[in-house]
């Protein structure tokens, strides 16, 4: 199908076809593989656990999925019992893991986001590796991957954003974004169509404005048309910024 009609699908047939083809055509999946969901509660990362269970017909690879939630020292917002039981359904091992971020701190230290997402990724990997899970999923689409670009450049003089496919030379694992290809409108149709339950952050930390101001000016001048942000994936890609 090609991706013009495809774009009148319904949304969870949209979601299947195109974290199918990112999967296939980046190989982020191989047989055998041990994929570890992180799991946020939101809706990224559920539509993201339930993609990656339903395009097992189609993509014809053998892998184990298993979720991991992070729950930390504040923040209480996610519904975990729903999640854990959508995971459920779908065939997917919930795991819960507590990090006392805050009680990490160093006297005098204030907490912030940085830190927080520091230590989450952190714990994340160690799980990974002491659980032996050779993938780990996380949920970031297309609308991440180019913001994060034109933050990166504007911000730090970088030419960089959230690859695809990572590959960390110091540890057995691999981070793979099987949402790329779809913009976050469309997992928004895909969540309310499956009714994917939508936690709104209420985290007293975050701070998302710098990333609220690139995703305004971004609008303004793609006037928020998917075909012109998949130019501007493709631009990046073409820099081999989307694998590393
Ligand atoms: S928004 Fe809150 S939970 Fe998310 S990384 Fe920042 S501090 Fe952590």
């Amino acid at each position: 199908m090609s991706d013009r009609f495809l774009r009148k699908a319904c949304p969870s047939v949209i979601v299947e076809k195109l974290v199918a083809k990112a999967v296939l055509e980046r190989n982020l999946v191989n047989n055998g593989d041990r994929i570890l969901i992180a799991v946020s509660g939101g809706k990224d990362s559920t539509v993201l656990a339930w993609a990656l269970s339903a395009i097992r017909p189609e993509i014809k690879k053998t892998y184990e999925l298993a979720a991991l939630h992070i729950s930390s020292d504040f923040c209480a917002c996610c519904k975990k019992a729903i999640l854990s039981k959508r995971l459920d359904e779908w065939g997917i091992p919930f795991i819960d893991l507590f990090v006392p971020i805050i009680s990490r701190l160093k006297e005098g230290r204030r907490m912030n986001c940085y830190w927080c997402s520091t230590q989450r990724r952190a714990e994340l990997l160690k799980y990974a590796v002491e659980n032996q899970f050779n993938k780990i999923a996380l949920g970031h689409h297309l609308d991440d991957v180019i913001e994060t670009f034109f933050m990166n450049m504007t911000g730090k003089g970088q030419l960089s954003t959230m690859p695809i496919l990572l590959r960390y030379r110091n540890y057995p694992v691999s981070l793979i974004r099987p949402l790329a290809y779809l913009e976050e409108r469309e997992v928004i149709a895909c969540a309310a169509e499956k009714d994917i339950l939508k936690a709104a952050c209420t985290c007293p930390y975050g701070i998302k404005s710098v990333r609220r101001d690139i995703r305004a000016r971004i609008a303004g001048f793609t006037g928020n048309s998917g075909a012109v942000k998949r130019r501007i994936l493709a631009a990046i890609d073409a820099g081999n910024l989307l694998e590393q």
